[in-house]
């Protein structure tokens, strides 16, 4: 067969146009911006755009009750609160993720507890959960990476069996569907990420939906994000019983959110759509795994991550990146270079300088192999990224640049040409 000769062997590169782009923010952001100036305080509780943001975000979701935050990782530390977290409990989350997935599990001096991960959809694997499970495990964050739901009936599951909260992790997954359910609004707790990289932005920011429903469970949340302020309609109650953090979002937050979250639903049907069609232009393609959506699951892509099956290319995964960046496809070799675990603050064992607490309550060990399958899926990943601003020409480009490599070294005559 003729194999095309590739871009970084000197032949002409694919992709010869900039990748469409566009402006986030506009007229719509400013006009809230103004009127929040305009009510001359800034503060949540005396003003109105925050309060706003929640009511559009949980009718979005259909969630009754939900609390905004200073960050993701804020919303997640947040939630654990809420959830009675604390010294010395476990919870069992995933490997591949945001710091910010872990940061309040340690803030409450809790111990995280990482389980595998399924290979296609890097999604928490149920099974892989279940056996990380011990007397001392009191919640799971799940992380639904990507854009990707997790499985989330089985993990309910045993969650419920075992008596287990559940948060989930939605930083990476606006508008993501499990079996037609809103990730987010599954679990004991929805958390997501308003910082500048998320399908929407307010430079910083968070919020948590309250799933019970119960008021009691609303107001802990709520006071868990506010130094255990429970201020609520005429009554502020500022009595100390525990320690809360002060995590609280600024009105200029929630007005840039109204605008933002208008927009939401057509940035995650564009990613929706350009994850899907680029699954459909490489599924064939023999050496190649796409980002696999489970059926009936929908998926709005935060990027696109495929694996290369160096063995049946006879490349490296490395070589794969390289070349399709000659190509001028964007792209890069893995998500994080190895499991969260393997980070220093892991391996010594030191979330507080000079202390080796709360890893040491119990004889836990992060050691290279605990997560094979999350540790295979980041040697063999290529990270695509997606965007809303990206044009049909990107698509397809895309498409025909991976096609090229993965033929290119695929084929043994091409790679000995
Ligand atoms: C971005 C992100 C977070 C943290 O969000 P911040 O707003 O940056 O604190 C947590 N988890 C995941 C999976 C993320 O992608």
């Amino acid at each position: 067969m003729q194999q095309e000769k590739l871009a970084i062997h000197g032949g002409a590169p694919v992709k010869t146009t900039p990748y469409g782009s566009g402006k986030r923010f506009g007229l719509e952001e400013a006009k809230e911006l103004l009127e929040a100036l305009d009510q001359n305080t800034l503060f949540y509780h005396q003003g109105k755009k925050v309060k706003q943001f929640l009511r559009d975000f949980g009718e979005l979701y259909g969630v009754k009750y939900s609390v905004a935050a200073s960050s993701g990782t804020a919303a997640i530390h947040v939630a654990l609160g809420a959830a009675g977290v604390t010294v010395g409990d476990e919870v069992v989350t995933g490997p591949i993720t945001d710091q910010g997935t872990l940061i309040g599990i340690l803030y409450q001096n809790a111990v995280p507890v990482f389980a595998d991960l399924d290979p296609n959809t890097y999604g928490l694997d149920p099974s892989s959960i279940e056996s990380r499970i011990t007397s001392r495990t009191k919640a799971i964050v799940v992380v639904h990476l990507a854009g990707n739901p997790c499985d989330m009936d089985p993990i309910m599951d045993i969650a419920r069996r075992h008596g287990l909260k559940v948060i989930e992790d939605c930083a990476q997954s606006y508008m993501t569907r499990y079996k037609g359910r809103l990730v987010g609004t599954i679990g004991d707790y929805g958390c997501f990420s308003t910082n500048d990289f998320k399908h929407m932005s307010t430079g910083d920011g968070g919020m948590v939906l309250v799933n019970s429903g119960d008021e009691a469970d609303y107001q802990r949340t709520h006071a868990f994000a506010d130094k255990n302020y429970m201020r609520f309609e005429s009554t502020v109650v500022r009595d100390l019983s525990y320690l809360a953090p002060n995590y609280r979002m600024t009105e200029l937050q929630g007005a840039v959110g109204i605008a933002q979250l208008k927009k939401l639903p057509l940035v995650c049907e564009r990613r929706h759509s350009y994850g899907d069609r680029l699954t459909a232009g490489i599924a064939d393609l023999p050496g190649i795994a796409p980002h696999r959506v489970a059926d009936g699951n929908y998926g709005t892509y935060w990027f696109y991550m495929l694996r290369v099956d160096e063995a049946a290319l006879g490349c490296t995964r490395d070589q794969f990146s390289e070349a399709l960046k000659g190509e001028g496809v964007s792209n890069g070799a893995g998500y994080i270079k190895q499991a969260v675990y393997m980070q220093p603050l892991f391996q010594r064992k030191t979330a507080y300088p000079g202390s080796h607490f709360p890893f040491e309550l119990y004889d836990v060990d992060y050691k290279e192999g605990l997560c094979p399958e999350a540790e295979a899926i980041l040697r063999t990943a290529i990270v695509i990224p997606v965007n809303e601003f990206y044009t049909d020409t990107d698509l397809a480009d895309t498409i025909t640049g991976i096609r090229k490599v993965a033929l290119h070294f695929g084929n043994k005559e091409g790679r000995e040409a």
